[in-house]
């Protein structure tokens, strides 16, 4: 459907799934207000969108109240939140950042849009970490979790939840059209190479011809869902009607692999059969496992994942030649 009539905002525009989700969204015909503050972000993210006349971008910190950056009179059809950080990594090294974004900056942008945009559909990027280290397998959206309130991820898990929360306020008490996804691992081209996820490690080593790293015994499994696959996924989610209250897991549960096996598919795909395997500490709270149940995302949003990991990792290998 052609959405010229349309505005979305983007936050989190010059991050890895943000960038991939303007591009969409233009693609449709959306006008775009990406606004980013490039804390993990990158410009060269949303350079190849400078001179499209349909995009808008603000530099700015989305855990501030919304009318310092929005230009006043701006009534959005559609929000997407997807500004914070998002490694482990990257989290641990701006822990007021990653809370406030997702906390403060989810009540400053869910208030503006109550005075000044009611109609207006906002989607919030959850995470598969608010499952935490889950006592239950595959995870399912009615699933609570098994979060530590104090530790080293909790300034990201407990954050996203607390932004959960927020959004189940406005929805419930202010009747606002709010929605969630809870995204797990995602990999494409874009991501961020030093950002100490599993994924852009794996590949930055192989490419540098270094040693993989694996944490732990390497038993730990996460399951890996193309970028593209997410995307369309989050794009369905502000799209479809009669979605309010919503929440939807996105990923791809046929891809659960161990450390030990992703390793191996990384260097398979990067033709580097003879790398060595080195094991390092465990980080804190690293969870045991994690797949989705996505029974709802097909039901609901008629969504389930195309791109295997091999396909995956193939276009990840060829947008860095
Ligand atoms: P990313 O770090 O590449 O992108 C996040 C973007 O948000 C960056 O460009 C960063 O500069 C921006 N940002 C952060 N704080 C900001 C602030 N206060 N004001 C303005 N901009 C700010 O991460 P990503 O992988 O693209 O993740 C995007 C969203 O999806 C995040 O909310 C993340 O929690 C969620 N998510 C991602 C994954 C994944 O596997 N990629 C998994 C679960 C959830
Ligand atoms: N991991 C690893 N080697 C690395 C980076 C990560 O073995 O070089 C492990 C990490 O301990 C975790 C899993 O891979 O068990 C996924 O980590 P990532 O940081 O990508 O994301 P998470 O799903 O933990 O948020």
């Amino acid at each position: 459907m052609n959405r010229s009539d349309q505005t979305a905002i983007v936050t989190g525009a010059a991050g890895f799934v943000g960038s991939h989700l303007c591009d969409s969204l233009l693609k449709m015909g959306y006008t775009v207000y990406g606004i980013d503050n490039f804390i993990t972000g990158q410009a060269k993210n949303i350079d190849h969108l400078e001179s499209n006349g349909n995009f808008h971008f603000i530099k700015a910190d989305v855990s501030q109240p919304a009318a310092k950056y929005l230009p006043a009179g701006l009534s959005p059809d559609v929000v997407f939140h997807l500004a914070s950080p998002a490694s482990p990594p990257r989290y641990q090294a701006h822990p007021v950042e990653t809370y406030l974004v997702n906390s403060i900056g989810t009540h400053y942008l869910l208030q503006h849009l109550k005075e000044h945009a009611p109609q207006a559909r906002f989607v919030f990027a959850s995470t598969s970490e608010t499952y935490g280290d889950p006592a239950e397998h595959p995870q399912v959206e009615g699933y609570w979790g098994n979060v530590n309130p104090n530790g080293v991820r909790s300034c990201y898990d407990e954050a996203k939840r607390l932004g959960e929360t927020i959004c189940g306020v406005h929805a419930r008490d202010f009747g606002m059209d709010v929605r969630i996804v809870r995204i797990f691992n995602t990999y494409g081209p874009r991501m961020d190479l030093a950002d100490g996820r599993i994924i852009p490690n794996f590949i930055r080593q192989a490419m540098d011809s270094e040693p993989l790293t694996i944490y732990g015994d390497g038993s730990q499994t996460r399951s890996f869902c193309y970028v593209s696959d997410l995307v369309a996924g989050i794009v369905l989610m502000g799209t479809l009607e009669d979605l309010a209250g919503e929440t939807i897991n996105l990923g791809n549960p046929n891809e659960e692999h161990t450390a030990l096996a992703t390793a191996e598919l990384v260097k398979k795909a990067f033709d580097k059969p003879e790398l060595e395997i080195i094991f390092k500490d465990l980080p804190g709270d690293d969870p045991t496992r994690r797949k989705p149940d996505i029974s709802k995302a097909r039901q609901v949003l008629g969504w389930s994942p195309q791109v295997s990991f091999a396909e995956g990792l193939r276009r990840v290998r060829e947008s860095l030649n």
